[in-house]
């Protein structure tokens, strides 16, 4: 059996790498540097462009700061989308699943992360205050606050919506119809959209 200690050092470099990923143990790892080694070259190499055009050519939109390819993200810059209604999310991943459901046609605003002391993520960290200050100068008449129903997403939530409060926005809750505990990421559409549906003031 061949095995990775008599391989040269560029297949237990690419080992080593994968096995940093979430989720891929040594064993796995090692599964997949062969997969690579055995498909087409340009099967395997397809691989690598994508992950080099996802680093170089993804970023934050510079509005909302879900992820984009160009200054402003494909909702921001989308003529019919309610401007007057923003949805605030943990993650991108998060607005994907809202977007998923066709419930919701206003526009977002991505936090990247939510308030974790024991973590040490603290307000600074995420983009809350961009998220104030697009409250202050836009004309939004709604913050839906869709952070997970979590102890630290609901912190998170009433720590943001203390801020707001000196502005003429309502703020609302996405109603439990995503259980505690479960997140959006995990939920199917009609659940968001129900959650949606039953908002209620925060
Ligand atoms: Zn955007």
């Amino acid at each position: 059996m061949i095995t990775m200690s008599n391989h040269a050092g560029a297949v237990s470099e690419l080992v080593e790498q994968l096995g940093r990923l979430p989720g891929i143990g040594r064993k796995s790892a090692e599964r997949l540097a062969f997969h690579l080694l055995r498909v087409s070259e340009h099967e395997a190499l397809g691989l690598a462009d994508a992950i080099r055009r996802v680093r170089k050519d993804v970023r934050y939109c510079s509005a909302c700061f879900n992820l984009s390819e160009t200054e402003l993200c494909s909702i921001c810059s989308d003529p019919n989308r309610d401007k007057t209604r923003i949805c605030v999310v943990e993650q991108p991943r998060d607005l994907m699943s809202l977007e998923q459901s066709s419930a919701y046609r206003g526009v977002y605003h991505v936090l990247l992360g939510r308030i974790a002391p024991l973590d040490g993520i603290g307000p600074d960290q995420l983009t809350i205050d961009p998220l104030v200050e697009r409250v202050r100068k836009g004309n939004f008449v709604e913050v839906i606050m869709a952070t997970n129903p979590t102890v630290e997403g609901d912190g998170t939530s009433l720590y943001i919506s203390n801020l707001l409060s000196e502005y003429p926005v309502v703020v609302t809750r996405l109603a439990r119809g995503i259980t505690a505990g479960s997140v959006l990421e995990y939920a199917n559409r009609e659940m968001i959209a129900d959650a949606l549906t039953g908002r209620q003031k925060l």
